[in-house]
């Protein structure tokens, strides 16, 4: 998957918190992400989202018109 900063990631299992919807924060070796819910920030390498995202909310997208 192509993932972009700003993008939201909905994944297979929630996060502790409950929440399952993720904030791409920034994207290199390995991809920062921020739980939208509780605001927690993790690190995760890309091969390792690709297995746990479901679907990809592209933001820039929704914003044309
Ligand atoms: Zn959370």
């Amino acid at each position: 998957m192509k993932y972009t900063i700003g993008d939201h990631l909905i994944t297979k299992k929630a996060h502790v918190c409950g929440s399952n919807e993720w904030e791409v924060l920034r994207i290199g070796i390995d991809i920062k992400l921020k739980c939208v819910q509780c605001g927690r920030e993790i690190m995760m390498f890309k091969a390792d989202l690709d297995k746990k995202v479901k679907t990809v909310i592209e933001q820039r997208k929704s914003e044309q018109s």
